[in-house]
């Protein structure tokens, strides 16, 4: 089916710099800017959701789940019971086929993005004001803020699907966003045990949000997704903002795999390699002593009984993180709400 007006394409042409008609009248709509979408039901809300796609432009598949829930909108298949902020983060970066055009977006937020003036530093700076802009214009009354932030993983992961979960700084975690995630298939959960410059931490820690870096699976091009392996998650999304109470099973802690970080090894050298092939899966295990990383002349070697590797990429910008080793924590050992 072919559409007169495909918001995806309105966003590309954009970032083009091409002509595309303009984003169609809506009455629950507000364009914040391209590819920024703001929807808002007539009444008796309860929560914000901030759904964000291509924080990193080649992370295909959230974008298509995104592009498709607000056609659903525009087509009155999906009608929306709660305030929804939909956001294609860095159009630039889908043009170019790319993770990002210049700079890595997310380690831009929560202030990052200025320490420098690429087009990935302005836009964050923007991205940070929609979110401002979208929580503080809700409704009085009790509200519950949310952000899902969602990527793809570069890697084979021996969990396809996992969620970071933003540092907390002493807040527990939240049995209800476990279950939530655990049934959009995503039942591993990274702690951050820092805070960080992503963009879920940024609406976590400055709103408050229950906000997570949600990685869906492995990057394809475009077209090439096998969308069914989404569904769970685009099911549950829709949902979430599509019903006045979402109904969830109880928490049951045997679902939940949940992974401390142990330790983060940045490329502080131009002499950096890591110790095993590059299409070694995410979460892969390694007993302790084995070698991981060189740095210089500095020799990481794995530490505790059994640590796996995730995010590794030596090729990093010198100062940046090369890779991340986590541990396995009994979700008995969290604090939970
Ligand atoms: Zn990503």
């Amino acid at each position: 089916m072919s559409r007169t007006f495909d918001v995806l394409e309105w966003t590309l042409a954009a970032a083009r710099g091409e002509n595309y008609p303009d984003f169609p009248e809506h009455p629950q709509m507000t364009v914040y800017d391209t590819g920024v979408i703001a929807i808002e039901p007539e009444q008796g809300s309860s929560k914000d959701v901030i759904i964000s796609c291509a924080v990193h432009g080649d992370e295909t598949a959230p974008i298509e789940l995104v592009r498709d829930m607000i056609h659903a909108v525009l087509d009155g298949a999906l009608e929306i019971r709660q305030r929804v902020l939909f956001m294609i983060a860095n159009p630039w970066s889908i043009v170019a086929g790319k993770r990002f055009v210049e700079v890595n977006m997310n380690r831009l937020f929560s202030g990052a993005h200025a320490t420098g003036d690429t087009l990935e530093h302005q836009h964050a700076a923007k991205l940070e004001r929609y979110v401002e802009r979208f929580y503080t214009s809700a409704p009085a009354g009790q509200r519950q803020r949310y952000h899902y932030d969602l990527h793809t993983a570069i890697r084979d992961s021996a969990y396809e699907k996992f969620a970071v979960y933003p540092f907390r700084h002493g807040q527990p975690y939240k049995r209800e966003q476990l279950t939530f995630l655990a049934e959009c298939g995503v039942s591993t959960i990274l702690l951050n045990q820092a805070p960080t410059t992503t963009f879920s931490y940024f609406s976590s820690h400055q709103f408050g949000a229950d906000a997570f870096t949600v990685e869906l699976g492995k990057v394809r091009p475009f077209g090439q997704n096998d969308m069914s392996r989404f569904a769970a998650a685009d099911h549950m999304f829709r949902q979430l903002i599509s019903t006045d109470v979402l109904e969830l099973p109880a928490f049951d802690a045997s679902r939940h795999h949940i992974f401390d970080v142990c330790r983060t090894i940045d490329r502080t050298q131009s002499e950096f390699r890591l110790n095993f092939p590059d299409d070694v899966a995410n979460f892969t295990p390694f007993p302790r002593g084995a070698l991981l990383a060189v740095d210089g002349t500095t020799e990481y070697h794995v530490e505790q009984a059994q640590e796996r590797i995730i995010f590794p990429n030596a090729n990093v910008a010198i100062g940046q993180r090369a890779l991340l080793t986590v541990v396995e924590l009994p979700v008995t050992e969290l604090d939970l709400v």
